[in-house]
Protein backbone atom coordinates (compact mmCIF):
# COMPACT_ATOMS: atom_id res chain seq x y z
CA UNK A 1 0.00 0.00 0.00
CA UNK A 2 1.42 3.73 -0.84
CA UNK A 3 1.18 5.86 2.35
CA UNK A 4 0.30 8.86 2.10
CA UNK A 5 1.47 12.31 4.16
CA UNK A 6 -0.02 14.83 5.98
CA UNK A 7 2.92 17.23 5.76
CA UNK A 8 2.02 18.62 8.62
CA UNK A 9 1.22 15.62 11.01
CA UNK A 10 5.00 14.99 9.83
CA UNK A 11 6.05 18.31 11.44
CA UNK A 12 4.05 18.16 14.58
CA UNK A 13 5.34 14.67 15.32
CA UNK A 14 8.78 16.43 14.84
CA UNK A 15 7.85 18.92 17.16
CA UNK A 16 7.02 16.23 19.66
CA UNK A 17 10.80 14.52 18.74
CA UNK A 18 12.39 17.51 19.84
CA UNK A 19 10.11 18.58 22.64
CA UNK A 20 10.50 15.23 24.35
CA UNK A 21 14.33 15.70 23.98
CA UNK A 22 13.99 19.70 25.39
CA UNK A 23 11.82 19.07 28.07
CA UNK A 24 9.25 21.49 27.18
CA UNK A 25 6.51 22.01 29.26
CA UNK A 26 3.12 20.93 27.75
CA UNK A 27 1.53 24.52 27.01
CA UNK A 28 5.02 25.36 25.14
CA UNK A 29 4.20 22.39 23.14
CA UNK A 30 1.09 23.24 22.60
CA UNK A 31 1.54 26.39 21.01
CA UNK A 32 4.02 25.50 18.75
CA UNK A 33 2.14 22.83 17.43
CA UNK A 34 -0.24 25.12 15.87
CA UNK A 35 0.04 27.88 13.62
CA UNK A 36 -0.25 31.32 15.21
CA UNK A 37 -2.06 33.44 12.79
CA UNK A 38 -3.87 31.68 9.31
CA UNK A 39 -5.32 33.51 6.39
CA UNK A 40 -7.25 32.51 3.60
CA UNK A 41 -8.82 34.16 0.59
CA UNK A 42 -10.72 33.87 -1.73
CA UNK A 43 -9.34 35.99 -4.99
CA UNK A 44 -11.57 37.00 -8.10
CA UNK A 45 -9.10 37.33 -11.11
CA UNK A 46 -10.14 38.32 -14.75
CA UNK A 47 -8.53 36.13 -16.83
CA UNK A 48 -8.01 36.90 -20.67
CA UNK A 49 -11.37 35.63 -21.94
CA UNK A 50 -13.07 38.59 -20.07
CA UNK A 51 -14.22 35.59 -17.70
CA UNK A 52 -13.13 36.16 -14.11
CA UNK A 53 -12.09 32.72 -12.29
CA UNK A 54 -12.14 32.65 -8.36
CA UNK A 55 -8.39 31.12 -7.06
CA UNK A 56 -8.12 29.82 -3.34
CA UNK A 57 -5.36 31.56 -1.42
CA UNK A 58 -3.90 31.33 1.87
CA UNK A 59 -0.69 33.03 3.84
CA UNK A 60 -0.20 31.66 7.48
CA UNK A 61 2.00 33.28 10.39
CA UNK A 62 3.04 29.68 12.02
CA UNK A 63 4.87 31.98 14.67
CA UNK A 64 6.09 34.98 14.93
CA UNK A 65 7.99 35.29 18.29
CA UNK A 66 11.47 35.63 17.09
CA UNK A 67 10.04 38.78 14.48
CA UNK A 68 7.94 39.07 11.76
CA UNK A 69 6.65 36.08 9.70
CA UNK A 70 8.82 35.03 6.81
CA UNK A 71 8.52 32.64 4.08
CA UNK A 72 7.77 32.48 0.60
CA UNK A 73 4.17 32.31 -1.38
CA UNK A 74 3.77 29.43 -3.67
CA UNK A 75 1.60 29.42 -6.68
CA UNK A 76 0.83 25.32 -7.59
CA UNK A 77 -2.32 23.15 -8.83
CA UNK A 78 -1.77 20.46 -5.80
CA UNK A 79 -1.34 23.22 -2.97
CA UNK A 80 -2.79 22.29 0.30
CA UNK A 81 -3.97 23.79 3.78
CA UNK A 82 -2.11 21.39 5.45
CA UNK A 83 0.83 21.27 3.04
CA UNK A 84 1.31 25.44 3.82
CA UNK A 85 1.05 25.08 7.67
CA UNK A 86 3.81 22.56 7.29
CA UNK A 87 6.11 25.05 5.04
CA UNK A 88 4.88 27.76 7.36
CA UNK A 89 6.12 25.95 10.25
CA UNK A 90 9.63 24.75 9.18
CA UNK A 91 10.12 28.21 8.08
CA UNK A 92 9.89 29.06 11.95
CA UNK A 93 12.89 26.58 12.78
CA UNK A 94 14.83 27.93 9.42
CA UNK A 95 15.36 31.17 10.06
CA UNK A 96 15.76 29.77 14.13
CA UNK A 97 18.62 27.60 12.78
CA UNK A 98 20.04 30.23 11.09
CA UNK A 99 19.91 32.66 14.11
CA UNK A 100 17.92 35.26 12.53
CA UNK A 101 15.64 37.65 13.89
CA UNK A 102 12.76 36.12 12.59
CA UNK A 103 9.65 34.01 12.54
CA UNK A 104 8.44 31.33 10.22
CA UNK A 105 5.24 31.69 8.03
CA UNK A 106 4.38 30.25 3.91
CA UNK A 107 2.00 31.72 1.45
CA UNK A 108 0.26 29.65 -1.49
CA UNK A 109 -2.20 29.68 -4.15
CA UNK A 110 -4.35 27.03 -5.62
CA UNK A 111 -3.18 27.47 -9.25
CA UNK A 112 -1.42 26.01 -12.20
CA UNK A 113 1.34 28.85 -13.76
CA UNK A 114 2.20 27.22 -16.50
CA UNK A 115 -1.09 27.20 -17.86
CA UNK A 116 -1.63 30.81 -17.32
CA UNK A 117 -0.82 34.07 -19.22
CA UNK A 118 1.57 37.01 -18.14
CA UNK A 119 -1.02 38.56 -17.62
CA UNK A 120 -3.07 36.71 -15.78
CA UNK A 121 -0.47 35.71 -13.55
CA UNK A 122 0.00 39.49 -12.48
CA UNK A 123 -3.65 39.99 -12.01
CA UNK A 124 -2.93 36.81 -9.40
CA UNK A 125 0.13 38.65 -8.03
CA UNK A 126 -2.35 41.79 -7.30
CA UNK A 127 -5.49 40.04 -6.09
CA UNK A 128 -3.12 38.20 -3.38
CA UNK A 129 -1.61 41.57 -2.57
CA UNK A 130 -5.49 43.27 -2.52
CA UNK A 131 -6.61 40.51 0.09
CA UNK A 132 -3.15 39.94 2.13
CA UNK A 133 -2.14 43.76 2.78
CA UNK A 134 -3.56 44.47 6.21
CA UNK A 135 -1.18 41.52 7.69
CA UNK A 136 1.92 41.65 5.48
CA UNK A 137 4.69 44.50 6.52
CA UNK A 138 8.59 44.65 7.30
CA UNK A 139 7.24 44.74 11.01
CA UNK A 140 4.76 41.96 10.68
CA UNK A 141 5.07 39.92 7.35
CA UNK A 142 7.64 39.61 4.16
CA UNK A 143 6.93 36.97 1.50
CA UNK A 144 9.18 35.75 -0.98
CA UNK A 145 9.29 33.64 -4.18
CA UNK A 146 9.02 29.86 -3.74
CA UNK A 147 7.80 27.49 -6.29
CA UNK A 148 6.67 28.66 -9.47
CA UNK A 149 7.04 32.73 -7.88
CA UNK A 150 9.94 34.38 -8.45
CA UNK A 151 11.18 38.34 -8.68
CA UNK A 152 8.88 39.51 -11.22
CA UNK A 153 5.95 38.15 -9.22
CA UNK A 154 7.68 40.05 -6.40
CA UNK A 155 7.68 42.99 -8.18
CA UNK A 156 3.95 42.66 -8.94
CA UNK A 157 3.35 42.05 -5.54
CA UNK A 158 5.59 45.22 -3.83
CA UNK A 159 3.67 47.62 -6.22
CA UNK A 160 0.37 46.18 -5.21
CA UNK A 161 1.53 46.92 -1.60
CA UNK A 162 2.73 50.43 -2.53
CA UNK A 163 0.45 51.58 -4.47
CA UNK A 164 -2.43 50.35 -1.72
CA UNK A 165 -0.12 52.02 1.27
CA UNK A 166 0.97 55.18 -1.06
CA UNK A 167 4.38 54.94 0.00
CA UNK A 168 7.67 52.76 -0.72
CA UNK A 169 8.05 49.59 1.16
CA UNK A 170 10.53 47.78 -0.46
CA UNK A 171 10.92 45.34 2.60
CA UNK A 172 7.68 44.20 2.45
CA UNK A 173 8.87 41.19 -0.26
CA UNK A 174 12.28 39.52 -0.46
CA UNK A 175 13.89 38.49 -3.63
CA UNK A 176 13.03 41.49 -5.67
CA UNK A 177 14.83 42.42 -8.94
CA UNK A 178 17.81 44.33 -7.92
CA UNK A 179 16.63 47.73 -10.00
CA UNK A 180 13.85 47.88 -7.24
CA UNK A 181 15.61 47.52 -3.90
CA UNK A 182 16.48 43.44 -4.05
CA UNK A 183 20.15 42.00 -3.27
CA UNK A 184 23.14 41.09 -5.04
CA UNK A 185 23.19 37.32 -4.57
CA UNK A 186 19.89 36.43 -3.76
CA UNK A 187 18.95 34.35 -6.76
CA UNK A 188 21.43 31.52 -6.18
CA UNK A 189 21.24 31.89 -2.40
CA UNK A 190 20.00 28.64 -1.89
CA UNK A 191 22.12 26.83 -3.71
CA UNK A 192 24.98 28.43 -2.17
CA UNK A 193 23.84 27.78 1.12
CA UNK A 194 23.49 23.69 0.63
CA UNK A 195 26.61 24.03 -1.13
CA UNK A 196 28.16 25.82 2.20
CA UNK A 197 26.83 23.10 4.46
CA UNK A 198 28.26 20.24 2.07
CA UNK A 199 31.71 22.12 2.06
CA UNK A 200 31.29 21.46 5.92
CA UNK A 201 30.04 18.00 5.47
CA UNK A 202 33.11 16.55 3.43
CA UNK A 203 35.07 17.93 5.72
CA UNK A 204 33.23 16.38 9.22
CA UNK A 205 32.54 12.89 7.56
CA UNK A 206 36.18 12.62 4.84
CA UNK A 207 34.19 12.76 1.75
CA UNK A 208 35.64 14.17 -1.48
CA UNK A 209 34.11 17.38 -2.67
CA UNK A 210 35.54 16.73 -5.67
CA UNK A 211 33.86 13.18 -6.31
CA UNK A 212 30.76 12.43 -7.67
CA UNK A 213 26.89 14.44 -7.32
CA UNK A 214 23.39 13.98 -8.67
CA UNK A 215 20.65 16.48 -8.62
CA UNK A 216 16.88 15.60 -8.31
CA UNK A 217 15.09 18.88 -9.77
CA UNK A 218 16.85 21.06 -12.07
CA UNK A 219 14.61 24.33 -11.13
CA UNK A 220 16.45 27.76 -9.85
CA UNK A 221 17.98 25.32 -6.72
CA UNK A 222 19.02 22.68 -8.91
CA UNK A 223 20.78 24.81 -11.91
CA UNK A 224 22.78 26.93 -9.37
CA UNK A 225 23.54 24.13 -7.22
CA UNK A 226 24.53 22.14 -9.89
CA UNK A 227 27.03 25.28 -11.51
CA UNK A 228 28.35 26.25 -7.60
CA UNK A 229 29.27 22.59 -6.45
CA UNK A 230 31.88 23.21 -9.33
CA UNK A 231 33.02 26.68 -8.58
CA UNK A 232 33.11 26.25 -4.94
CA UNK A 233 34.21 23.11 -4.33
CA UNK A 234 36.93 22.78 -6.66
CA UNK A 235 35.35 20.21 -9.04
CA UNK A 236 33.43 17.28 -9.13
CA UNK A 237 31.52 15.54 -11.98
CA UNK A 238 27.65 15.82 -11.76
CA UNK A 239 26.99 12.36 -13.30
CA UNK A 240 22.99 12.38 -12.91
CA UNK A 241 20.24 15.27 -12.93
CA UNK A 242 16.79 15.09 -13.62
CA UNK A 243 13.45 16.91 -13.91
CA UNK A 244 9.72 16.64 -14.16
CA UNK A 245 9.98 15.29 -17.84
CA UNK A 246 13.05 13.30 -17.60
CA UNK A 247 16.43 11.94 -16.02
CA UNK A 248 19.99 11.78 -17.53
CA UNK A 249 23.19 9.81 -16.58
CA UNK A 250 26.36 10.28 -17.88
CA UNK A 251 29.49 8.30 -15.82
CA UNK A 252 32.08 11.12 -17.58
CA UNK A 253 30.18 13.83 -15.49
CA UNK A 254 27.35 16.53 -18.05
CA UNK A 255 28.22 19.34 -18.90
CA UNK A 256 26.81 21.23 -16.26
CA UNK A 257 26.34 25.13 -18.29
CA UNK A 258 25.49 23.18 -21.48
CA UNK A 259 22.78 21.30 -19.55
CA UNK A 260 21.75 24.79 -17.80
CA UNK A 261 21.30 26.50 -21.17
CA UNK A 262 19.35 23.50 -22.84
CA UNK A 263 16.95 23.67 -19.64
CA UNK A 264 16.22 27.29 -20.07
CA UNK A 265 15.54 26.61 -24.03
CA UNK A 266 13.50 23.68 -23.94
CA UNK A 267 12.03 23.77 -20.71
CA UNK A 268 13.42 20.32 -19.01
CA UNK A 269 17.13 18.05 -18.99
CA UNK A 270 15.62 15.57 -21.56
CA UNK A 271 16.89 15.02 -24.70
CA UNK A 272 19.71 16.90 -24.00
CA UNK A 273 22.32 15.29 -26.58
CA UNK A 274 24.87 12.51 -26.10
CA UNK A 275 23.82 11.81 -22.33
CA UNK A 276 21.76 8.77 -21.25
CA UNK A 277 17.89 8.58 -20.65
CA UNK A 278 17.13 7.18 -17.00
CA UNK A 279 14.30 7.11 -15.18
CA UNK A 280 13.61 10.32 -12.74
CA UNK A 281 13.47 8.07 -9.54
CA UNK A 282 16.70 6.29 -10.59
CA UNK A 283 18.95 9.27 -10.38
CA UNK A 284 18.36 9.12 -6.51
CA UNK A 285 19.43 6.09 -6.17
CA UNK A 286 22.85 6.07 -7.69
CA UNK A 287 26.14 5.53 -6.09
CA UNK A 288 27.48 8.98 -5.44
CA UNK A 289 29.25 11.21 -3.30
CA UNK A 290 26.24 14.01 -2.79
CA UNK A 291 23.26 14.10 -3.65
CA UNK A 292 20.67 17.35 -4.01
CA UNK A 293 17.16 16.97 -3.90
CA UNK A 294 16.20 20.19 -5.34
CA UNK A 295 12.24 19.08 -6.22
CA UNK A 296 9.11 18.70 -4.10
CA UNK A 297 8.02 17.02 -0.58
CA UNK A 298 8.04 13.58 -0.05
CA UNK A 299 10.29 11.85 -2.90
CA UNK A 300 12.56 9.51 -0.29
CA UNK A 301 10.51 7.13 1.65
CA UNK A 302 10.77 3.90 3.07
CA UNK A 303 10.48 2.68 -0.66
CA UNK A 304 13.34 4.00 -2.09
CA UNK A 305 15.57 5.01 1.57
CA UNK A 306 17.64 1.64 1.23
CA UNK A 307 18.78 1.90 -2.33
CA UNK A 308 20.03 5.23 -1.80
CA UNK A 309 24.12 5.25 -1.93
CA UNK A 310 24.88 9.14 -1.63
CA UNK A 311 27.24 9.59 1.59
CA UNK A 312 25.38 12.65 1.82
CA UNK A 313 22.51 14.49 1.19
CA UNK A 314 21.76 17.99 1.04
CA UNK A 315 17.86 18.41 0.87
CA UNK A 316 17.43 22.22 -1.31
CA UNK A 317 13.84 20.93 -1.24
CA UNK A 318 11.29 21.55 1.12
CA UNK A 319 10.80 18.17 3.01
CA UNK A 320 11.77 15.82 0.81
CA UNK A 321 12.76 12.94 3.05
CA UNK A 322 9.61 11.51 5.12
CA UNK A 323 10.36 10.36 8.54
CA UNK A 324 10.43 6.57 7.69
CA UNK A 325 13.00 7.47 5.10
CA UNK A 326 15.19 9.67 7.59
CA UNK A 327 15.57 6.79 9.67
CA UNK A 328 16.54 4.04 7.34
CA UNK A 329 19.36 7.05 5.95
CA UNK A 330 20.62 7.40 9.48
CA UNK A 331 20.91 3.34 9.92
CA UNK A 332 22.92 3.63 6.76
CA UNK A 333 25.21 5.79 7.78
CA UNK A 334 24.21 8.01 4.73
CA UNK A 335 24.59 11.73 6.13
CA UNK A 336 21.29 14.17 5.78
CA UNK A 337 21.62 17.53 5.76
CA UNK A 338 18.52 18.70 7.04
CA UNK A 339 15.95 21.15 4.64
CA UNK A 340 15.57 23.63 7.53
CA UNK A 341 19.46 23.95 7.11
CA UNK A 342 20.43 23.07 3.48
CA UNK A 343 17.89 25.09 2.29
CA UNK A 344 18.31 28.60 4.86
CA UNK A 345 20.70 30.33 2.35
CA UNK A 346 17.92 31.57 0.43
CA UNK A 347 15.85 33.23 3.65
CA UNK A 348 19.15 34.09 5.25
CA UNK A 349 20.22 36.37 2.39
CA UNK A 350 15.89 37.45 2.00
CA UNK A 351 16.90 38.66 5.74
CA UNK A 352 20.15 40.54 4.90
CA UNK A 353 17.70 42.21 1.74
CA UNK A 354 15.49 43.53 4.30
CA UNK A 355 18.18 44.72 6.24
CA UNK A 356 19.74 46.90 3.08
CA UNK A 357 16.21 48.29 2.26
CA UNK A 358 15.28 49.00 5.67
CA UNK A 359 19.07 51.05 6.05
CA UNK A 360 19.09 51.78 2.41
CA UNK A 361 22.70 50.98 2.27
CA UNK A 362 23.06 48.05 -0.26
CA UNK A 363 26.02 45.59 -0.03
CA UNK A 364 28.40 44.25 -2.22
CA UNK A 365 28.52 40.56 -3.71
CA UNK A 366 31.56 39.47 -1.90
CA UNK A 367 29.92 41.10 1.62
CA UNK A 368 26.70 39.16 0.76
CA UNK A 369 28.45 36.03 -0.03
CA UNK A 370 31.09 36.04 3.12
CA UNK A 371 27.92 36.78 5.48
CA UNK A 372 25.96 34.06 4.27
CA UNK A 373 28.94 31.92 4.63
CA UNK A 374 29.35 33.01 8.26
CA UNK A 375 25.43 32.20 8.92
CA UNK A 376 25.45 29.07 7.25
CA UNK A 377 29.05 27.38 8.82
CA UNK A 378 27.96 28.25 12.43
CA UNK A 379 24.64 26.89 11.92
CA UNK A 380 25.98 23.60 10.32
CA UNK A 381 28.48 23.60 13.30
CA UNK A 382 25.55 23.99 15.66
CA UNK A 383 23.51 21.44 14.39
CA UNK A 384 26.52 18.77 14.40
CA UNK A 385 27.16 19.69 17.99
CA UNK A 386 23.64 18.85 18.62
CA UNK A 387 23.90 15.11 16.96
CA UNK A 388 26.60 14.40 19.34
CA UNK A 389 25.18 16.03 22.39
CA UNK A 390 21.65 14.68 21.94
CA UNK A 391 22.26 11.40 19.57
CA UNK A 392 20.10 12.11 17.37
CA UNK A 393 19.98 12.16 13.58
CA UNK A 394 20.30 15.53 11.61
CA UNK A 395 16.81 16.63 10.92
CA UNK A 396 16.08 16.01 14.56
CA UNK A 397 18.96 17.67 15.76
CA UNK A 398 18.68 20.80 13.84
CA UNK A 399 14.71 20.84 15.03
CA UNK A 400 16.10 21.15 18.46
CA UNK A 401 17.74 23.96 18.10
CA UNK A 402 15.38 25.55 16.19
CA UNK A 403 12.17 25.19 18.35
CA UNK A 404 14.41 25.61 21.68
CA UNK A 405 15.50 28.95 20.65
CA UNK A 406 11.92 29.89 19.33
CA UNK A 407 10.67 28.24 22.67
CA UNK A 408 12.78 30.79 24.60
CA UNK A 409 11.74 33.85 22.58
CA UNK A 410 8.32 32.18 23.95
CA UNK A 411 9.05 32.21 27.66
CA UNK A 412 10.85 35.48 27.34
CA UNK A 413 7.68 37.15 26.10
CA UNK A 414 6.14 35.87 29.06
CA UNK A 415 3.61 33.45 26.67
CA UNK A 416 4.67 30.55 28.45
CA UNK A 417 5.94 30.10 31.79
CA UNK A 418 9.83 29.30 31.50
CA UNK A 419 10.41 25.96 32.17
CA UNK A 420 13.69 25.24 34.85
CA UNK A 421 14.88 22.03 33.84
CA UNK A 422 15.57 23.55 30.34
CA UNK A 423 17.38 26.57 31.56
CA UNK A 424 20.92 25.61 31.17
CA UNK A 425 20.26 24.03 27.30
CA UNK A 426 21.78 26.80 25.56
CA UNK A 427 21.83 26.73 21.44
N1 LIG B 1 11.02 30.09 -0.29
C1 LIG B 1 12.31 30.08 0.31
C2 LIG B 1 12.39 29.04 1.43
O1 LIG B 1 11.59 28.13 1.48
C3 LIG B 1 12.76 31.47 0.74
C4 LIG B 1 11.92 32.11 1.77
C5 LIG B 1 12.27 33.56 2.04
O2 LIG B 1 13.25 34.06 1.51
O3 LIG B 1 11.53 34.16 2.80
O4 LIG B 1 13.27 29.05 2.23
Amino acid sequence: MIKSYNSFEVAQNQIRDAAKILNLDPATLDLLLRPQREFAFTLPVKMDTGRVKIFQAYRIQYNFARGPAKGGIRFHPDETVDVIRALACWMTWKTAVVDLPLGGGKGGVICTPRNMSVRELENLSRAYIRAAAPYLGIEKDVPAPDVYTNPQIMAWMMDEYETIMQQHHPGVLTDKPMQIGGTEGRRDATARGGVITVREACKAFNVDPTGTFAIQGFGNAGQRAALLHQEMLGGGKLVAVCDSRGGLYDADGLPVKELVMHKLKTGSVKDFPGAKAIDRDAVLELDVDVLYPAALENCITHENADGIKARIVCELANGPTTPEADLILYDKGVHVIPDILASAGGVTVSYFEMVQDHTLDFWSEQKVHRRLDEKLTTAYQTMQEAILEKNVHPRLAATVVGVARVAEACELRGWVAPDEARKNLEF
